[in-house]
């Protein structure tokens, strides 16, 4: 930021609203870093953070609000995920990245693509770490009515989104050149694996077989057992 946009739009905590910093160390402390690793239909998940008051402040204001910091603090988030992935399977070198997709009627309210942002900020960030060859590819599309899941159950989020997704029309999800690529689908939360499974099922059943999940949160309650 240059000096002249500090002064007339200085710095201040997304959360608490303290002077300087996107996201203040107080803050920042509060928003634990996630260390489980689960499984979702055979994909391991990799979460940088646990779901709580902070992180979900954090996503609504990327999510509906077009927040830059708070994107570029999910972005982050995201990094170290896939940095941890990176770091522990035998992924190729070459990275196609995949967006959870969002509602049509979402994606036109917003003006923008809320996962799909995520995913290109990941990407670059990658890059600039030279990670070797990253894509983003909008592989998937929402292909009924869904509704919102904020306010549905696990078994409810299961039945909105089961078939939900399909893949794009053929021009946009060319799988040239991708021959030997690994596939990673990201998503910015996971809370009942319900979106990731959907997106699992639907690469899957257009012959792409992810090697790794991202978010940048889960929530703390996920594990023992949902996910089987
Ligand atoms: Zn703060």
């Amino acid at each position: 930021m240059d000096s002249l946009a500090q002064l007339l739009f200085p710095p201040s905590c997304l959360i608490c609203g303290a002077a300087q910093f996107d996201i203040c160390g107080k803050c920042d402390a509060r928003i634990i870093r996630s260390q489980h690793r689960l499984d979702i239909d055979g994909v391991r998940l990799w979460a940088a953070a646990l779901y709580g008051d902070e992180l979900a402040q954090i996503i609504l204001q990327a999510k509906e609000e077009n927040s830059s910091p708070a994107r570029n603090f999910l972005v982050q988030l995201l990094v170290e995920a896939c940095v941890q992935a990176l770091g522990s399977s035998e992924s190729s070198a070459d990275l196609i990245l995949v967006p959870v997709p969002s509602r049509p009627s979402a994606n036109r309210e917003r003006g923008y693509r809320h996962a799909y942002l995520l995913t290109k900020g990941l990407a670059k960030e990658l890059k600039r770490r030279n990670v070797g060859e990253v894509a983003v590819r909008e592989f998937l599309r929402v292909n009924r009515a869904i509704v919102d899941q904020s306010n549905l159950n696990r078994a409810e989020r299961s039945r909105n989104l089961s078939g939900a997704y399909s893949l794009q029309s053929r021009g946009k999800t060319s799988l040239r050149g991708s021959a030997g690529s690994s596939f990673f689908l990201i998503d910015d939360l996971v809370t009942s694996g319900a979106s990731a499974r959907e997106g699992l099922r639907a690469l899957r059943a257009g012959g792409i077989y992810p090697s790794a999940l991202l978010a940048a949160g889960v929530s703390p309650g996920v594990s023992g057992g949902v996910f089987s």
